[in-house]
Formats: structure tokens, sequence, C-alpha cells
């Protein structure tokens, strides 16, 4: 079937639009996480929604797998290919196709990666927020997908407060186009949400409108030092009140992060000096470029008067701010390092987030002594916490069962932003009531009868 079936698909999509043998690359065989990494007999590459729905079309006729990619930085293993699947990669169906200032949308095609849409909305005088480290490499159909969130959610929610509209294909090839471009739509289902965060599982995203936002006429850079996290708390309450909506970013690392990262990145300088003190990137974002400087320097000044934090770094210029920013995206530079860590993004009720963090360690100190190197971040505005644990492999199901439990203990989510995929499958029910799930199953159900699209992925 798998031969016959490529025939088809080569000859619907032409030249490039299936990779097979030699042409399959390593890049198809696995996502960020690198796990189990499998190299699908084939790839198919379709460059319109026409042709994927062709492709689907085929796909379902014959019962046949598929695990849909788009840049392949997800940290769930969602993208990775399973046996006997082939995979479908987004990569040719992209660009951007048009931008709309009055109604401030754009119009994308899903493999467009997500640098490209920042620098098409900027060159038009405007701002696409969402930012992730990966924005070279990501697409937004991938973002989408895993409702992705980053370092701007707080001032601009996560992928899915930025998607008016989305055309998708079902399992069977239908194609179901809800192109909106209007902020407000009460005309019978939003079917857009069926596609967001749920990791290609209901059908594949092929384009979507964005919202896009005046670009930010001034912006500020601090870093600052806090005793601990009631201070880092307290600090967002004050900033949120006197940044009015302004505040952009609020990214927290912990020394054990700084410690690491610092050690490992060459050159780079971190403004203060490491007594214990959780750092604290903040950006602001403002309309009045002469005055925003010094009422930004006034607010951190309260702040330190306050009593607040202990000590404030402000930006000079935006070499000075790139220089901040590389302590927090130093995550990916040391990627390779952690890749075999457990990853965690959870998120918990901001008052109940240092009892979980005193409960994690607590529990990974009493199992494996010091044999576990635990990195804390994250983009703690939005609750969303960040923990990479460095243990021996063999430790590693362990860690994650200890650290699950107790983000469920805790009502927290097992995933803030990366989603499920394969990786924390089998802990979706601490987070997620039966109902919730069974409910899950349903849907899949009824859009995907034959489980074609991303199977054994999210669900249970
Ligand atoms: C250095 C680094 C930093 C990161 N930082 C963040 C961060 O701050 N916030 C965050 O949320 N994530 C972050 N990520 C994770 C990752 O970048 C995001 O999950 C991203 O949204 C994935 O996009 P992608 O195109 O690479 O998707 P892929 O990895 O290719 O796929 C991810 C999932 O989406 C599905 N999918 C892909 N395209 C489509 C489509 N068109 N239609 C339907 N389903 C599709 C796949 O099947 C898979 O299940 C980071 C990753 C790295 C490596």
């Amino acid at each position: 079937v798998t031969s016959q079936l490529q025939d088809s698909l080569r000859a619907r999509l032409g030249p490039g639009g299936v990779l097979a043998g030699d042409d399959v690359g390593q890049r198809y065989e696995a996502d960020a996480t690198r796990q189990q990494p499998l190299r699908p007999p084939f790839v198919v590459r379709p460059s319109s929604t026409e042709e994927l729905s062709f492709v689907l079309r085929a796909c379902h006729e014959v019962a046949q797998p598929v695990a849909v990619q788009g840049g392949l930085t997800g940290l769930c293993g969602g993208a990775t290919p399973h046996a006997g699947e082939i995979a479908i990669s987004l990569e040719r169906l992209s660009g951007v196709e048009g931008i709309d200032p009055a109604s401030m949308t754009m119009t994308v095609r899903a493999g467009t990666p997500l640098e490209k849409v920042q620098e098409a909305a900027a060159a038009a005088g405007f701002l696409f927020p969402l930012d992730l480290g990966a924005r070279g490499s990501c697409t937004i159909g991938g973002n989408i997908s895993t409702n992705a969130g980053g370092n701007e959610v707080i001032r601009y929610g996560m992928a899915r407060a930025l998607v008016l509209g989305l055309e998708a294909v079902l399992a069977d090839g239908t194609v179901v186009s809800s192109m909106n471009r209007m902020l407000k739509n009460n005309a019978g289902f939003d079917l857009k949400q069926l596609f967001i965060g749920t990791e290609g599982t209901l059908g594949i995203i092929t384009r979507a409108v964005l919202r896009i936002f005046p670009a930010p006429l001034s912006a500020q850079t601090a870093m600052c030092s806090a005793a601990d996290l009631a201070h880092v708390i307290r600090l967002l309450q004050h900033l949120r009140r006197r940044l009015a909506g302004g505040l952009s970013s609020f990214e927290v690392m912990w020394p054990d992060y700084v410690d690491f990262i610092s050690a490992r990145i060459e050159g780079l300088r971190v403004p203060f000096a490491a007594d214990g003190s959780l750092f604290v990137l903040i950006e602001h974002e403002g309309t009045q470029p002469d005055s925003d400087p010094a009422m930004f320097e006034a607010v951190l000044g309260d702040a330190l008067q306050e009593g607040i934090i202990r000590d404030a770094a402000i930006a000079r210029s935006e070499r000075e701010a790139a220089e901040f920013w590389r302590l927090r995206d130093g995550i990916g530079d040391v990627h390779r390092e952690i890749a075999r860590a457990a990853h965690f993004d959870i998120s918990v009720p901001l008052g109940s987030l240092q009892a979980m963090i005193d409960a994690v360690k607590g529990d990974l100190a009493a199992n494996f002594g010091d044999g576990v190197t635990q990195l804390t971040f994250g983009h703690l505005g939005d609750g969303n916490l960040h923990l990479v644990a460095l243990s021996d492999p063999a430790d590693q199901e362990r860690v994650f069962e200890l650290v699950y439990t107790r983000v469920g203990e805790f009502d927290g989510s097992i995933s803030a932003e990366h989603g499920i995929g394969t990786v924390k499958r089998r802990y979706l029910h601490l987070s997620r009531s039966a109902s919730e799930i069974e409910l899950m199953r349903r849907l899949k159900k009824t859009l995907d009868p034959k489980a074609i699209l991303n199977p054994g992925r999210v669900i249970p």
C-alpha cells in the first residue's frame, strides 16, 4: 500500500513533493527532544491546501497514519514519526499572503517560520508579538497547534489570543475554511478552537489570520535581583500597577539556572554577584519615547526603596538589553547538553509555587540525594515554571512521576505551553478530569475515525 500511495502522491505533487530514500534527511526523524528518532519511509511536502487535501484523502482511504511536522522544534515528541507512519511536512506551504493595516491582521501560510512572520509585520510598521527562543525554526502552524506561549504572553496572551481565523484540513481531506478577520464574531461555534492547542490530532492547519499590533514606540529592559519568590511576586504586582498594560516580559531565573548558564556561555556578563538572589528580566513597552525611560527608572527606584528588590540594572543600549536576554535565552545554547534531561513546563497558581518547588526539591533529594541537578526558570508573569532535571537516564521516569504528582497535588498544569505529545501523555489525568479526557476521545473519533492524524499523541 505504501508504495502505491507514494506513487500516487508523487504524481499529484510533482518533483520535491515527496522525499524518499536518502532524500529523507535526519531532520524528519524527530522533534527537538531527539527522543526515539525514526526515519519515516517517505515525507510528503504539499505546497497548497488543495495538495494537502488530496494527500489526506488518499491516506484516509487506505488508513495510512501520518506524523504532522512543522519546524520540528517541539519539546514533547508530537512531530516525531512512529513505526508505520509517513511524515507530512508543512515546509513548502510557506509565506505571508498579506497584511491588512485597517483591521490590523495578517494572513499567513502554516509553514512560515515564526521569525519571518515577525519580520513581515515589522516591515509594515506592526508587531506580531508571539516570540520564543526557537523563532528562527519553528513555524506559525506549529505555534498555533501547540498554542505556544513565550516571552510576551503577559501582555499579549498565548498563540490562541493572536489567531482570528484558520483554515485546516481534516483527516478525510475536507477543507474547513474559517478565515475570520474580525475581533468579534459570535456566529455559531468558534471552530478554529478545534485546531488550536490540539497538536495536529484533529486537523492540519494550512493558513491563519493573525492579529498584529502597533509597534511599540519605546522599550525598556532591566535585570533585577530579589531575595526570594515572595519578593518576586511583590515586584510583579508593583510593576503591574505602575506600568499599566506596558509590562511585556517578566522572566525569572533562580540561582541554579544563573550559575549553570553563566558557567557555559563564554563572555556572558551577569550584572550582579551571585548571592543567592533570584534574577528577574523585565521588559516594558511604551508609547512615550521621551518620558518612558525616566518613568521606568522611577518605578524600579521605588521598588528598591520599598525593599522589594535588592538591586536593578537598566539596559542603556540595545546591546545591553540583548546581553540580558542572552542569559535567559542561554537555555537554547545549552540545548545539546540538556537534551536528555527531564524537561518540565508546568504552571501552578502563583501563590502555591514556592510550596510546590520546595516539595519537588524535597522529593528529588529524598530519592536521589545530590544526583539530580536542577535548573529553575520561567515566564513567571504567567505562573509558568520551567524546570530541567539532569539526572541519571535510568532515574528519569521516576523524576517525571515525582514532579507531575506534585503538580497535580497543587492544582497545576503538567503543560503550561509546550503541549502533551507523547512525552506527557500518560500524566494527562493529573491535570484533566476523566470526563475531559473522554470528551477529547469523542472529538478525536468524530473528526478522525480511522485515527490517522498524529495517532498516539496527547490522548491517553
Ligand atoms: C530553544 C527552544 C525554545 C522554546 N521556547 C518555547 C517557548 O518559550 N514557548 C513555547 O510555547 N514553546 C517553546 N518551544 C517549543 C516549540 O518551539 C514550540 O512548541 C513550537 O510552537 C513548535 O513549532 P514547530 O513548528 O517547530 O512544531 P513541530 O515541532 O513541528 O510540531 C509540534 C506539534 O504541532 C503539530 N503541528 C506542526 N505543524 C502543524 C500544523 N500545521 N497543523 C497541525 N499540527 C501541526 C505537530 O504534529 C506536533 O504535534 C521552544 C523550543 C526550543 C527548541
